[in-house]
């Protein structure tokens, strides 16, 4: 189980979640943050009880990785700006 992998999420996610993140990765197969690695993971766009195609994104581990630490905190989360910006830069890759 990958270390984002929280035990509250763990207990939210639906009982056919394997199903669901294996039909977005198949839509999404770039990530949707960086679109430039290929997307393993399947991330919530608006974190929550959301589990529904709609909410959900495919996303690669470093991208997935910098989103679940920013939504840590409710500050954070109201920081992100709510438009993709595609041009940044991978931000995996940067400090922000
Ligand atoms: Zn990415």
């Amino acid at each position: 189980m990958p270390a984002w992998f929280g035990s509250d999420r763990a207990a939210r996610l639906p009982p056919d979640w394997p199903r669901r993140r294996a039909r977005v990765l198949r839509r999404d197969p770039i990530c949707q943050v960086c679109q430039l690695a290929p997307a393993t993971e399947v991330d919530h766009i608006n974190p929550g009880d959301d589990h529904s195609d709609a909410n959900l994104q495919g996303i690669c581990g470093p991208c997935h990785a910098t989103k679940s630490g920013r939504e840590g905190g409710r500050a954070a989360a109201s920081r992100r700006p709510s438009a993709r910006r595609p041009a940044d830069p991978h931000p995996g890759l940067i400090e922000r």
